[in-house]
């Protein structure tokens, strides 16, 4: 019989998740079927009882669960512990174990086209649960200087305020941001402008960007959004969000099957799903 791994979320039916991982089951052989169940945050619960009732093998989780599942769990991965998010879950001999791929996800695929120094100057735009796993992830690789930018301010503040791990860091207003963003050499963009309904705007002006600075956005659909447009317009390279999901799913393949994947097939397999070129 063949084992059963899904993603649970709502919204759901836009993931990309089970094309991903269907392909690499079969592509190694493996007996398995990876599907997106749409779990409402009232039924959150039952549904996890329901899937050890049923004994799936392993699941991802997403928006509005990765805080809320936690209680659910028998046991967290001490780094997805202190993100207080989980996005990747192991059925381990009958027990479900929660782990965090998101953060370590986005540095594999940063690492990938960028030579990440501890010596970097980092500003950070967001402050949300994506922005908290990158956050604590590159503070914790021994990045040195972090500094945070968002809308509302004071949650930028308690980000820094709860961070674990050793970083320089300063809660910056956004104007002061665009006002002194020639002083960064890497601007990683984590919130939700750029994506459909605010696909026409960019969270910051770049006017004052160097053109040796790398932009990166995690947001993949649109695959190049406004603010990665402005980026390429300075002169400056640039790098969108798929790196960031393929990875976070290469780990959280490789935590269920033992398996790190090919990470270019799985780029290509959601590439041609959203019809799109590589930006
Ligand atoms: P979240 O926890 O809801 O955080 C949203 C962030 O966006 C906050 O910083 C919020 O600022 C800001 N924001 C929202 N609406 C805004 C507006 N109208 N004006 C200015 N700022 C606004 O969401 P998340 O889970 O961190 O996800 C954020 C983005 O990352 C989403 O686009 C998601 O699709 C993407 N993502 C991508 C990946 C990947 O694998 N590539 C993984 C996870 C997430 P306030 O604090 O002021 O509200």
């Amino acid at each position: 019989m063949k084992d059963l791994y899904a993603v649970i979320g709502d919204p759901i039916a836009h993931s990309m998740s089970p094309i991903m991982h269907n392909h690499l089951f079969q592509f190694y052989g493996v007996d398995a079927h990876y599907h997106a169940f749409k779990v409402e945050t009232e039924n959150l619960k039952a549904a996890i009882n329901g899937f050890k009732a049923i004994g799936i093998a392993g699941f991802n989780v997403t928006v509005p669960h990765k805080m809320k599942i936690i209680p659910f769990l028998d046991e967290i991965d001490p780094l997805a512990r202190e993100i207080g998010a989980v996005n990747t879950v192991v059925n381990r001999d009958g027990k479900f174990i929660g782990y965090n791929t998101d953060g370590s996800g986005y540095l594999k695929g940063l690492s990938s086209v960028y030579d990440i120094q501890k010596d970097l100057s980092v500003l950070l735009i967001g402050a949300g649960g994506a922005a908290r796993g990158i956050y604590f992830t590159m503070a914790q690789s021994g990045v040195e200087h972090i500094d945070i930018t968002n809308r509302t301010v004071e949650k930028a503040e308690q980000l820094i305020e709860e961070c674990p791990y050793a970083v320089q860091s300063n809660a910056v207003p956004l104007k002061e941001a665009e006002a002194d963003l020639s002083q960064y050499d890497l601007v990683i963009q984590t919130t939700s402008i750029g994506m459909s309904p605010y696909m026409d705007r960019s969270p910051i002006s770049l006017q004052n960007l160097c053109s040796n600075a790398f932009v990166s956005d995690i947001i993949y659909n649109p695959l190049t959004t406004k603010i990665l447009h402005q980026a390429k317009e300075k002169g400056a390279k640039i790098q969108n969000g798929l790196d960031m999901f393929v990875f976070q799913g290469a780990l959280a393949f490789e935590k269920w099957t033992g398996i790190f994947p090919d990470t270019d097939r799985m780029k290509n397999t959601v590439l041609t799903q959203l019809g799109g070129i590589q930006c």
